[in-house]
């Protein structure tokens, strides 16, 4: 199963990815993640979208299509995906659908995660990242200590650069200007388009998208 999530920033979609990849089994691939740790551990991929990311802008889709590929090939892929991310831009959507018809693959869903703007910042203002395993938090101050118990060093909450209010407006202008035109293109090619709100509860919002996907 191969399920593209599209929604603005700080809709939950990295969160409620990881609940679908569990649940479904399929690995969850997030271009954010793949991009930040290319930006930590300071390789040319890093080094060439680092000053990007931290303005809040896109990467080239080049950039993506190359990350999209190799994921999608990897043996891990083999019975599906879940795209957080992944698809901002109409070209990387073009780029998708290319890339599934040289490897044989269809893709089976387009979960569009709605919250409006306000709710955005709100929560975008309020969250810190674990600096070891990257978990975000909710709430919590930078400085204090992550107590998630899957890892050994357990890191310290920092924000996220992009999560700074300029670079959060950024973020939300880049989304209208640029990827909200992707569930148009979606439409009109004929993509089983699905739209959940993602306002409430984690919980909450798992069970509308079970629902809307039908699982
Ligand atoms: P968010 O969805 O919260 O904005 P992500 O962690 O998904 O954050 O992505 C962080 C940054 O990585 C983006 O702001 C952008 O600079 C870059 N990025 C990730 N995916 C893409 C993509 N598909 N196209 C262009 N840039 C991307």
């Amino acid at each position: 199963m191969i399920i593209v999530l599209l929604g603005p920033p700080g809709a939950g979609k990295g969160t409620q990815g990881e609940h679908l990849s569990e649940e479904l089994a399929i690995p969850k691939i997030a271009t954010g993640d793949v991009l930040r740790a290319a930006v930590r551990e300071g390789t040319p991929l890093g080094l060439a979208a680092k000053a990007a990311m931290e303005r809040g802008d896109l990467v080239p889709d080049d950039v993506i299509l190359g990350i999209m590929k190799e994921a999608l090939a990897s043996p891990s892929a083999a019975r599906g995906a879940i795209l957080d991310g992944v698809i901002r831009t109409t070209p990387q959507a073009e780029g998708l659908a290319r890339v599934l018809a040289e490897l044989g693959r269809t893709l089976d869903a387009v979960l569009v995660v709605d919250v409006p703007d306000e709710a955005i910042v709100e929560r975008l203002s309020a969250r810190t990242v674990c600096d070891v395993c990257q978990r975000p938090f909710t709430g919590r101050a930078p400085g204090e200590r992550c107590d998630a118990d899957d890892h050994e060093l357990q890191g310290t909450l920092v924000r996220r650069k992009d999560d700074e209010p300029d670079a959060i407006r950024n973020r939300l202008a880049v989304y209208q200007r640029q990827t909200a035109p992707v569930i148009d293109w979606y439409r009109t090619h004929g993509a089983a388009l699905k739209f959940v709100d993602g306002m409430g509860t984690q919980d909450e919002v798992l069970t509308r998208i079970r629902t809307t996907l039908g699982l």
